[in-house]
């Protein structure tokens, strides 16, 4: 094995973190060895997994004096000019910058409104080392993460786990995504700090580019910021309603979807709600789709022909909120606004419930 009279970084391109010399095997040295240490970097001594003595920039020529701890580790014998093993790291003391982030999986977050909402997030953060030593233990020693790639690797994962810890923290529903990137950001900079801290590294940039959730609650994140500047939920669902509304009106030619499209017109002014309700109750009767007899709204047979009515797709919803009927196909409750359920929901009473299940436990409805 040759013994180095020269321990200098070789070609340590300036996203590399560290480096070790020499690149494989182990290298022996001895006292009166010179160590070349560039501008940017400091330079470890290691051996079996422990960091020593550190160097600044410069030209040194080892002695007793500048390596002591190493000394004592392989032993005061060496003093006498013989060879040693050692293995020294190259750490760059530049910015890493434009480092990735992102969740491989979707954090799993508890949204107030919506229950569990699966975000996907991602970023960009920059570091710099601090403390070689720390960092060559920690991070090289203990992980063994080399490549600027495997350090990354490393931090990511340190920082997917935080960004559970503080979505719960500081946002309660995803509705409120779009105000809270700034404070998630920051308690994000000074969770991580920490982290980094630990293993000799400063966090020097950190961003939150994106958290996002999936398509359909996007949808409804989207729909709500169309709102302006309202806020308040009442009127996001009044909103909601009338849209629905005006959809029911250009699709219907006649009848109550008329009445509804002049509704809306006339409402302006008026509490929607109000509008609404009155309008659906003063349709109390309904021609028998099969005779064209008027009958009583909601009538199981017709008075008559005794025609069955109430098919599948005709059956009313019940606004879980309000109790008020509304037409099969309605996603949002004529009198109250609210979103009314589609699946997963009784029908008839509006009660959650279980896909798979024939009867409803609630009011014994049965599914289709
Ligand atoms: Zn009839
Ligand atoms: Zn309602
Ligand atoms: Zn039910």
């Amino acid at each position: 094995m040759a013994i180095f009279d020269v321990i200098e970084s070789m070609d340590m391109g300036p996203d590399a973190i560290v480096q070790r010399w020499p690149a494989v095997g182990s290298g022996e040295i001895k006292l009166g060895s010179q160590l070349v240490v560039r501008e940017n970097q400091w330079a470890v001594f290691f051996r079996d997994g422990k960091g020593y003595d550190v160097f600044d920039a410069g030209r040194h020529t080892l002695t007793t004096g500048n390596v002591p701890l190493l000394i004592d580790f392989v032993g005061k014998h060496i003093t006498d000019g013989s060879p040693f093993k050692t293995e020294v790291y190259f750490v760059n003391k530049r910015p890493i910058r434009d480092l990735k982030w992102g969740t491989a999986e979707p954090i799993i977050f508890r949204d107030k409104d919506l229950a569990m909402v699966r975000l996907r997030s991602f970023g960009i953060f920059s570091i710099r080392v601090t403390d070689p030593m720390f960092f060559v233990n920690k991070v090289v020693g203990t992980e063994g993460r080399l490549e600027t790639r495997d350090v990354e690797g490393f931090l990511r994962a340190m920082i997917v786990s935080r960004m559970q810890d503080v979505l719960g923290e500081v946002l309660t529903t995803v509705l409120d995504l779009a105000s809270k990137y700034d404070e998630l950001g920051a308690a994000m900079k000074s969770r991580v700090r920490d982290d980094f801290g630990k293993y000799g590294l400063e966090i020097t940039d950190f961003y939150v580019n994106a958290i996002t959730p999936p398509p359909e609650v996007q949808k409804v994140i989207d729909e709500r910021t169309g709102m302006a500047a309202v806020g308040d939920l009442n009127q996001y669902y009044r909103f909601k309603a009338a849209r629905a509304v005006e959809k029911a009106a250009e699709q219907t030619g006649g009848g109550a979807g008329e009445g509804m499209g002049m509704g809306v017109g006339l409402g302006m002014g008026m509490s929607m709600a109000q509008m609404m309700g009155g309008a659906m109750r003063t349709t109390t009767e309904q021609p028998c789709p099969k005779c064209n007899q008027p009958m009583p709204t909601g009538s199981n047979f017709c008075p008559s022909c005794g025609n069955k009515i109430g098919l599948p797709d005709e059956t009313l919803i019940i606004c879980p909120e309000c109790r008020a009927d509304n037409p099969a196909k309605a996603t949002f409750c004529a009198s109250c606004g609210k979103e009314l359920p589609v699946s997963g929901h009784c029908p008839k009473c509006g009660e959650a419930m279980d896909e798979a299940d024939k009867f409803c436990p609630e009011c014994g409805e049965k599914m289709k």
